[in-house]
């Protein structure tokens, strides 16, 4: 897959950094910049796709997915009918979830409560990482 110069400095150095408003987004590795290319409509990478179902399954609402991913919620509705994805009733566990850079990531998980008591997924997310956790309903 051919990735775009960065059109500050032209460097080849660019690397995937999310989607905000159904754009790929990429960051310069040599000079931080940020930056979008054209709408990408219906060839959003199969990555996103894999994501944004993840997250349904994982409970969280399509409106939540359209701000975390930057897909527009019709975008993931499509998807969920297209490969037949049923999330599984739940009624004991929610999820919550954090975005985090590398060093709160790490932070994060140095604190053994925080890790304690729950499920718990790190997912890639652009330059970031996404803790999805689980809680049980207050009974
Ligand atoms: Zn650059």
């Amino acid at each position: 897959m051919n990735y775009p110069n960065c059109p500050k400095c032209n460097s080849e150095k660019v690397v995937k950094s999310g989607i905000i408003n159904e754009r790929q987004r990429y960051l310069c590795k040599k000079c931080s910049y940020h930056f979008t290319v054209n709408k990408l409509g219906k060839q959003i990478d199969n990555y996103y796709v894999i994501k944004a179902l993840q997250l349904y399954i994982e409970g969280v609402s399509y409106r939540e997915i359209e701000r975390l991913l930057g897909i527009s919620h019709v975008s993931v509705m499509n998807w969920v009918k297209k490969y037949r994805i049923k999330a599984p009733d739940n009624n004991e566990y929610h999820p919550t979830y954090k975005i985090l850079k590398h060093e709160e990531l790490v932070s994060y998980l140095q604190s053994r409560e925080n890790i304690h008591g729950s499920g718990m997924l790190i997912t890639e997310l652009g330059d970031k990482f996404m803790v999805i956790k689980w809680e049980r309903f207050k009974e």
